[in-house]
């Protein structure tokens, strides 16, 4: 089993990786808060819909072995992180946690007396890993939480993640803390239109690279200035007429979602929006087509309402390429709270957000 450090990541952490074939799981490191806050979303099936798929949760043992032989040469310093090359040791004490049933539908199969090695590229390309069965107990910091990767079905997918609430901190987190955040959402789009782009990407085809704004840079944006903002996000060289399309698709999740949110108790401190459309023009037309395919296929099952179709499928499943998609991550903070009624920042923050992006409609709208 080898993890590799996540592409396409726009925000947040170092640390958060992918594993699988085709890099279709999430691993990231974790709070327990979030842990429970994935677990608690199966009595919340509507914003369940929003949320990454939940696979269950593994422990990284992190044991770096210092006197291994494989750093030796290298420079590296085996104790700085775990993408040195180092041989690092990843147990599964958390196996009966992992959702069985969702990892197969992915084919794979976790075998908790498995034991694996692989070595690192020195670039940290790719982890070393041993995975096997463990008995020892574990610290927070190695707490991981295996997730659908939703940047997976994209060629070349222009990200955003966008920081919800007007809140930002936990209301138990140490007073530093709260006096910190509220400082940064006082200063930043997030005091008064309930969000701050946090980071984004754009695929910029022309030149086969990705332009990326990081963290700095959202936090520089005013009130005014945010428009402009989105407009970079907004400028994969698709054309018009695709971009008018993401834009519309991501006026209607925002809708959709805004509806859902003012039904849910929660308090979301720090969550973000991640918003990806494929920057690729060949790709996003081959996404319209596949969506096209899997519609008339399920009206095409409702009609016979055939139930072995499950092979015909198989054979002619190309690659699902997608066109955009809309999820909610990053519950490090957040918390469900019933009776307290919805979270208003964050009702706020989505809309501010769709009052923009109907704005920038009309840059489509000659
Ligand atoms: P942090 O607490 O470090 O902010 P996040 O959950 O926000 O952790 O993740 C950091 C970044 O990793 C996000 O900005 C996003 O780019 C990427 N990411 C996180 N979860 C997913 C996911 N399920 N699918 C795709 N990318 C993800
Ligand atoms: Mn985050």
């Amino acid at each position: 089993m080898r993890l590799n450090p996540l592409h396409n990541q726009v925000g947040g952490h170092d640390g958060v990786m992918s594993m699988g074939d085709d890099n279709e799981i999430i691993v990231k490191p974790c709070l327990a808060q979030e842990l429970e806050f994935y677990e608690q979303s199966i009595l919340h099936p509507e914003l369940k819909a929003w949320m990454p798929a939940f696979y269950g949760s593994l422990t990284l043992a992190r044991q770096v072995n210092t006197s291994t032989t494989s750093t030796e040469g290298t420079g590296q310093d085996p104790s700085t992180s775990m993408s040195v090359d180092a041989t690092t040791e990843f147990s599964l004490p958390a196996i009966t946690s992992l959702d069985g049933i969702a990892l197969e539908t992915f084919g794979h199969k976790v075998s908790t007396s498995s034991t694996f090695q692989s070595k690192t590229g020195v670039n940290g390309e790719t982890m070393s890993v041993l995975v096997q069965e463990s008995s020892s107990t574990t610290s927070k910091e190695d707490l991981c939480i295996c997730l659908e990767n939703v940047s997976h079905g994209f060629t070349h997918p222009c990200v955003l993640d966008l920081k919800l609430g007007t809140q930002l901190f936990d209301d138990n987190a140490p007073e530093e803390k709260k006096a910190r955040l509220a400082a940064v959402a006082a200063k930043t789009t997030s005091g008064k239109l309930g969000f701050r782009m946090t980071g984004f990407q754009v695929y910029d085809q022309e030149q086969s690279r990705y332009i990326k704004y990081d963290k700095q840079y959202g936090k520089s944006m005013t009130e005014e200035s945010v428009v402009d903002g989105f407009r970079l996000y907004f400028a994969a060289k698709l054309g018009p007429k695709r971009m008018k399309l993401v834009l519309l698709r991501f006026v209607n999740d925002l809708e959709d979602f805004l509806e859902i949110i003012k039904t849910q108790e929660l308090r979301m401190r720090s969550s973000s929006l991640l918003l990806m459309y494929e920057g690729d023009r060949d790709a996003f037309d081959e996404g319209l087509i596949c969506e096209q395919e899997a519609r008339a296929k399920a009206e095409a099952a409702i009609e016979s309402e055939d139930d072995d179709s499950d092979e015909e499928e198989d054979e002619e499943s190309s690659k699902d390429q997608k066109v955009t998609d809309a999820r909610l991550i990053d519950f490090a903070h957040s918390t469900w709270t019933p009776g307290m009624g919805p979270d208003e920042g964050v009702i706020l923050g989505v809309t501010s957000t769709l009052h923009i992006f109907k704005l920038l409609l009309e840059d489509f709208n000659q």
